[in-house]
């Protein structure tokens, strides 16, 4: 582990002015993404500035417009239980009930949330392979390696990573605004300009500058936010990363959509935003599949897919199907050292798993959607292999409940689900409107 030297701050103006002046500090609230990166030697910071006692900072409040103001410093459980949210904007508890574990959704904040890097596994590689965002001008190693969660919207030649913040699409999707305190004072940004593609400077993530600190995050009122909701496909059922996201706001006239916001996570560097489908989709009955799919793949003809991620754009009608890219397998040498098995995550290539991992690849180069996504099993022998893999099943994270069964709920070890503020079978219970529903799951096909 990095060494690093901890302090605490408990005056905004001084932590700010700190972190303008040195470098080599970094703030920490949560810390359940900045540690990772400093085991993964990612981010090396000499000194860490505990933020977590800032006043006021850790306020989730309503505002008199009917609006919502979640403080930098609120714990993604808390924000996810709020009555406030839930009722006036679900689509923000959705994305934070379906990320991560319960234990995470305890300690990480939501600045930190939306501040997180990506999970591109040639960056959180330790062996250093050839990463313009870990060593800029090093390369990118996965333009032509292991792409499938990569970017098929945005990217460039130096970096096609995407953003992995469940949350950050709601709240694109939401047109939220992230107050921002720094040494000129403090300033709102849009939450469409927060993020960036990555052009030429990818090793930058955000427009945030040295000794910026993230005070809030503002949901203004909006017609669409009680009819919200939140879909994620992932390679399995929980503790995953999006393959692809997708979050919808809906007005309805009847059965008639009157307006709608939709982004789309897990495609690009930023949160994206559907701005010519919202646009397509006005006046569309729910009731009309064809049309809102039709009305959807407006926005994918933009859609660059790689040699391996093509199977995001296949729900949609229109966009074209070739990859960019050569459809060629990587060498195995090219392989990160670090990459994790998509099924159990461990690491080593002996393991079980990655055989798997390599054809489901190939099926992806092939174009067969089905074996690509379900990994080529029936449900039957995919039960049956489930039980043959013990190590399979989810942590212990009040999600799954069998484990709980065969470990003893709330024994040492096991953490009962009841201790959890909220979980994420409750995003399952959340109900959403079928107006949303209707949008988003034609937006995944
Ligand atoms: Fe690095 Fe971006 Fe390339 Fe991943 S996609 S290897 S993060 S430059």
């Amino acid at each position: 582990m990095h060494p690093f030297a901890l302090s605490r701050a408990d005056d905004p103006t001084k932590a700010i002015a700190a972190h303008a002046q040195d470098p080599q500090l970094a703030f920490i609230a949560g810390g359940t993404d900045l540690i990772g990166l400093m085991k993964d030697r990612a981010q090396l910071p000499e000194r860490l500035l505990d933020i977590n006692g800032l006043p006021d900072m850790a306020r989730i409040e309503a505002l008199p417009d009917g609006g919502l103001r979640i403080g930098a410093l609120a714990r993604m459980s808390d924000v996810a239980a709020h009555p406030d949210v839930r009722r006036g904007f679900p689509v923000i508890a959705e994305g934070l009930l379906f990320a991560a574990s319960g234990q995470l959704r305890n300690m990480a904040s939501m600045g930190g949330n939306i501040m997180q890097r990506t999970r591109c596994a040639y960056f959180r590689d330790e062996d250093d392979r050839p990463c313009n965002k870990r060593r800029p001008g090093s390369g990118c190693a996965a333009l032509h390696g292991l792409n499938r969660n990569h970017a098929i919207f945005g990217w460039s030649d130096a970096c096609v990573a995407t953003n992995p913040s469940d949350v950050a699409v709601a709240l694109a999707a939401l047109d939220a605004t992230v107050v921002v305190r720094g040494p000129a004072g403090e300033r709102a940004i849009p939450f469409a300009d927060f993020h960036r593609l990555p052009g030429d400077t990818p090793e930058r993530d955000n427009v945030l500058g040295r000794g910026d600190l993230i005070v809030s995050i503002d949901v203004p009122a909006c017609a669409e936010g009680r009819a919200s909701h939140y879909l994620k496909i992932r390679d399995r059922q929980s503790y995953e990363f999006a393959l692809v996201s997708a979050a919808a706001a809906v007005a309805t006239d009847g059965r008639r959509i009157r307006s709608v916001r939709l982004a789309l996570g897990g495609v690009a560097h930023k949160p994206w935003r559907l701005h010519a489908a919202e646009a397509a989709l006005r006046e569309v009955s729910l009731d009309d599949s064809h049309c809102l799919k039709g009305a959807i793949a407006t926005s994918f003809t933009e859609a660059r897919p790689l040699a391996h991620n093509a199977f995001k754009v296949w729900q949609s009608p229109r966009p074209s199907r070739t990859p960019a890219r050569s459809p060629t397998m990587p060498s195995k040498s090219s392989w990160p050292s670090a990459l994790h098995c998509a099924r159990c995550r461990q690491r080593e290539h002996a393991h079980e798993c990655h055989r798997t991992t390599d054809v489901t690849l190939r099926w992806a180069a092939q174009g067969d959607r089905r074996r690509a996504l379900h990994g080529g099993y029936s449900a039957r022998r995919r039960d049956a292999r489930r039980d043959r893999f013990q190590h399979h099943r989810e942590r212990p994270d009040g999600v799954d409940r069998d484990f709980h069964r065969r470990k003893g709920a709330g024994r040492a070890g096991g953490v009962h689900p009841s201790k959890h503020a909220a979980h994420e079978s409750d995003a399952k219970a959340l109900e959403p409107p079928s107006s949303a529903r209707a949008v988003v799951s034609a937006a995944s096909g």
